[in-house]
């Protein structure tokens, strides 16, 4: 069975504000499954075929809470704006290092277990560097990797790291960041994508 919208819970289920739990090593079957099918989700949600065939809402990342799974695990897949593709299925992850400058979404952040529209910009580190594990299913490994991530994939990372701490975007809305820079150039809002 693969992850559809059906299966992400939405602002106000409790499991998106609770701290989510260090996932026990070595992985079990069913948390393998997890990290596979939460790539796996954000992939097909990029295909625009796929993604109407099984109405995904179109993501670059989701995190195990966002499917009632408390556990710190989550999936990115997003190219940086040089093409550099940043796919990732990350088990326990820690922010090791940020830097002191503040950037943001132009336009605000969406994601997949939010439905309305809200306004505001979420302040972001420009560079960050993350540790974890990233699960191949390829191979069925656990790789430890260390991310350094900077601009857009770096908030990318950040929010999908919020979530396993349970912290949504929708906390951290301010009207405007006088000291912060955008990570990119404002696009329309069709083609913005849920983290
Ligand atoms: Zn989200």
């Amino acid at each position: 069975m693969m992850i559809t919208m059906k299966n992400v819970i939405r602002e106000g289920h409790p499991t998106l504000t609770k701290v989510a739990q260090d996932v026990k090593l070595p992985l079990s079957q069913a948390d393998k499954k997890l990290l596979k099918d939460m790539l796996q989700y954000v992939i097909n949600s990029q295909d625009d075929e796929i993604a109407e065939r099984y109405e995904l809402r179109p993501a670059v990342g989701i995190a195990a809470p966002q499917v009632n799974q408390s556990k710190r695990m989550f999936a990115v897949h997003v190219r940086d704006f040089d093409g550099t593709l940043y796919s990732y299925a990350l088990v326990n992850p820690v922010l090791k290092a940020r830097s002191t400058d503040i950037i943001y979404v132009p336009g605000g952040e969406g994601c997949l277990s939010v439905d309305r529209e809200t306004e505001g910009l979420t302040p972001r580190y420009g560079s960050v560097i993350f540790e974890g594990l990233n699960y191949d299913a390829v191979t069925d490994t656990l790789v430890p990797v260390e991310l350094k991530l900077h601009g857009y994939v770096g908030i990318v990372f950040q929010h999908e790291f919020d979530h396993i701490n349970g912290i949504m975007f929708t906390s951290k809305l301010f009207p405007s960041l006088p000291n912060a820079k955008p990570a990119f150039e404002f696009v329309t809002e069709e083609d913005e994508e849920s983290i």
